[in-house]
């Protein structure tokens, strides 16, 4: 097949969805790579990177028409969409509960759409989870993030001039965020304390040296395929008393909570930041999807007496090499199962086709 390589133009977006190791996979698998000249520079990777793997580098234009299939990472806006010509097909993030827009438009101009956010947690669609590889590294920068804009260290130091006590870190979520989130903490010395409305991540929790909050009722929530899918204002209540002394004495808190598809819970009112330490940070990384703290404004900056609010949405593309690195990997892998020589099976009795073909043959798949 012929694959074609997009930059993020008009995105704050640094990765490239293939670097040139697997543009050289793609090219001994029989494909054909069209690289946009400087895709992959903000990652890390120059044109000529993956040119000596055999990988074509051309204008976008002209990767736009030569190629069957465009590869990329951040969600099309209308101009790029405009680019699009009818057959082709699309792999990327579409985050397609909240982007019906997209979908539609997509569909008006016939592109076939497969969004590798919408992939099944499964053991066989492991290789391909590109919500797993990022937000690992999404987790990890949110803490050093926070450790840079914390006035405070995070380990215990004992000085001549008198001990420094360790910082202390709340985690709302222990999903791939929130557990690299918590072993990044404790590695920089943290006392680092987790809610999750999942009663199993205790275990995970616990493992990686941190404590678990616990909370009456869990076993209520509606869980499906390790997902949140509802939650009750009841249980969401008993979580706001258990958490509220830690929230009070934290430094740092970093926000992932996240229940299916729609808005993320809010949990973290204007009222509690009002009594939070002065001086404290929270980085809630479930921004793009309304903040788990009333005050978040995707990336912005918001202090609020004396507390300040971060709500990044670019934290695995602030990490653009690995990050790249990893979703090419992840790329490689959905590209392998799901694509022939001649183009892709569109098999609908396979899961992970059925997944993640969000746009089919001018319709949007429900
Ligand atoms: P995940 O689905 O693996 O984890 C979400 C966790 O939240 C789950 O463990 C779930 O049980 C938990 N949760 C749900 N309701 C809760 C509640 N009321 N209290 C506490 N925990 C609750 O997701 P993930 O892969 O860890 O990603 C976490 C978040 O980070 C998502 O919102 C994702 O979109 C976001 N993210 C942001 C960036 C960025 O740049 N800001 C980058 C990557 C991911």
């Amino acid at each position: 097949m012929k694959f074609g390589v997009l930059s993020e133009i008009g995105h704050r977006e640094r990765r490239v969805s293939i670097v040139p190791s697997v543009a050289a996979k793609l090219i001994s698998a029989g494909h054909t790579v069209h690289i946009e000249q400087g895709c992959g520079l903000r990652a890390g990777f120059d044109d000529e990177m993956y040119r000596v793997h055999g990988a074509v580098v051309l204008a976008r234009t002209e990767v736009v028409a030569q190629s069957e299939c465009l590869l990329r990472v951040a969600v099309p806006d209308a101009e790029e969409i405009n680019e699009l010509r009818a057959g082709q097909t699309l792999v990327s993030y579409i985050y397609p509960k909240r982007h019906a827009d997209v979908l539609q438009a997509l569909a008006s101009r016939d592109v076939n759409v497969f969004a590798m956010d919408a992939l099944p947690r499964t053991t066989r669609a492991q290789t391909m989870d590109v919500l797993s590889s990022q937000n690992n590294l999404a987790g990890y920068k949110a803490v050093v993030i926070g450790a840079a804009e914390l006035g405070r260290i995070f380990p215990l130091m004992m000085t001549a001039a008198g001990t420094v006590p360790p910082a202390k870190v709340l985690i709302y979520g222990a999903g791939v965020a929130g557990l690299q989130a918590i072993a990044t903490a404790r590695r920089l010395g943290a006392q680092v304390e987790v809610t999750d409305v999942r009663p199993e991540t205790k275990e995970q929790v616990e493992s990686l040296g941190a404590k678990f909050i616990s909370v009456e009722g869990l076993d209520q929530v509606n869980v499906q395929g390790g997902y949140v899918a509802t939650i009750g204002e009841d249980v969401l209540a008993r979580q706001k008393a258990a958490v509220e002394k830690s929230l009070l004495n934290a430094d740092l808190i970093i926000c992932t909570a996240l229940v299916t598809g729609g808005k993320a819970p809010t949990l973290i009112t204007a009222d509690q930041v009002s009594r939070m330490k002065r001086g404290a940070v929270i980085i809630d990384m479930a921004a793009e999807a309304g903040g788990n703290c009333e005050l978040t404004k995707a990336d912005e900056r918001t202090e609020h007496g004396g507390v300040l609010v971060l709500g990044p949405t670019d934290l695995a593309s602030s990490a653009a090499q690995n990050a790249s690195e990893l979703y090419a990997k992840n790329i490689l892998a959905f590209l392998t199962h799901a694509a022939r020589p001649d183009g892709f099976a569109f098999d609908m009795a396979d899961e992970i086709t059925s997944a993640t073909l969000v746009v089919h043959n001018g319709q949007v798949r429900s």
